[in-house]
């Protein structure tokens, strides 16, 4: 199992996506993400997707370097189209439009379309929360990475349709960020065990014949894949709580894809993608940013105070777990398993880019 160094691994995946066709810039901008989601611990939106992308991008579903461009817009609102580029691309620009926007307006409401997948989604809430305005940004896939189950549904409905929430606190390195999918887990969780050969955990994916199951080939029709019908992730809540993933995860529909011309989910669509809702707020205009701030971490303060339940020694608010992993990985590096080593030497290899050893 190699363990890379987290900027020998940006330097490498930068040169990939450049050798893929994109800009240098917006090639480091893919890779700084896909190499961040592997320090923060989400694998499954990290360097994994490199062989996908640049698949992607091979035959034609993406069109590196293709320009961001506002189809219509108001003060406080846009429509973004990102003309099919890398999704970490379109959604880094279309945060930043929101942010232009809340900046001048108080509020900035953008949807985004005809973008590639765009990775880990929490990166985007770092992104206001940083500059200090609260967002939530949601995402679809408008039709074509069915996944997920409806509660009681035994076959793939829904996609993944994670939802984000952030804020800035007091402490600028801590801001609020829940990033979750409305999944019982992202996909790519399901990929990430698939690819090391270990088991799911009980109740969160059903198997093609709608059992519950926790192989992750269940998901992906078996092994080989297609030898039995693909099985499918349950909402969060599981078997018994799923209808308030479900209704979480329609309420993304409702948002990203109702409001945007991508759509909502359904069975005619052959292009995926995500489609995306970004709604950012300027606290200033609201309660005071200072206020806001504090009233946030007085809260993060306040729910971290013990006594802990048997099993805990403290309490851990959304945004903490992905720190403290990074803290680690930029120790230590970052731990790849071999088969997504191999598929990363594979695409580079595909692009004319000599593999780097690990
Ligand atoms: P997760 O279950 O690991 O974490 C969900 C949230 O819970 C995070 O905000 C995390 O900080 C918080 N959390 C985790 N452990 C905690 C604890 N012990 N105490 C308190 N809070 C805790 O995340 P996930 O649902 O598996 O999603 C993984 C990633 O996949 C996300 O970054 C998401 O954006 C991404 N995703 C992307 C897409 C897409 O189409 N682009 C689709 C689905 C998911």
């Amino acid at each position: 199992m190699p363990t890379v160094k987290a900027e020998a691994l940006r330097a490498y995946v930068a040169r990939i996506f450049e050798g893929s066709g994109a800009p240098p810039d917006e090639a480091q901008t893919i890779s700084d993400h896909l190499v961040e989601a592997n320090l923060k611990g989400h694998d499954s939106h990290g360097v994994i997707r490199v062989e996908g992308y640049v698949l992607g991008a091979k035959n034609g579903v993406t069109t590196p370097g293709a320009p961001t461009t506002i189809d219509r817009e108001s003060a406080s609102t846009a429509v973004v189209n990102g003309n099919w580029n890398f999704g970490q691309v379109v959604a880094r620009r279309a945060m930043d439009i929101a942010i232009g926007k809340a900046r001048d307006a108080g509020v900035g409401v953008i949807v985004g379309h005809q973008s590639g997948h765009i990775g880990r989604v929490g990166a985007y809430g770092e992104q206001a929360a940083a500059a200090g305005f609260v967002a939530i940004a949601c995402v679809n896939v408008h039709g074509a990475g069915r996944l997920v189950a409806a509660h009681g549904g035994a076959e793939r409905r829904l996609s993944t349709n994670p939802i984000v929430v952030a804020g800035p606190t007091e402490d600028a390195d801590a801001p609020f960020v829940l990033d979750m999918a409305t999944s019982s887990i992202a996909e790519g969780k399901a990929r990430v065990a698939r690819n090391k050969g270990v088991q799911l955990a009980p109740g969160l994916l059903i198997d093609g014949e709608g059992r519950p199951t926790t192989e992750p080939w269940d998901l992906y029709g078996g092994n080989p894949p297609g030898s039995k019908p693909p099985g499918a992730l349950l909402p969060v809540g599981g078997a018994e709580f799923g209808y308030k993933g479900f209704g979480l995860s329609m309420a993304v529909e409702l948002l990203a894809g109702a409001l945007s011309p991508a759509g909502t989910t359904r069975p005619d669509v052959t292009r995926g993608g995500n489609a995306m809702f970004m709604l950012v707020i300027d606290p200033d205009r609201l309660g005071g940013a200072d206020a806001f701030r504090a009233s946030l971490s007085g809260m993060v303060d306040f729910v971290k105070q013990p006594p802990f339940q048997e099993g805990f020694d403290e309490v851990l608010t959304a945004g903490e777990p992905e720190r403290r992993r990074m803290a680690t990985r930029l120790r230590d590096g970052i731990d790849l398993d071999d088969e997504t080593w191999r598929q990363i030497a594979s695409a580079a290899q595909s692009v004319g880019v000599e593999p780097i050893a690990g």
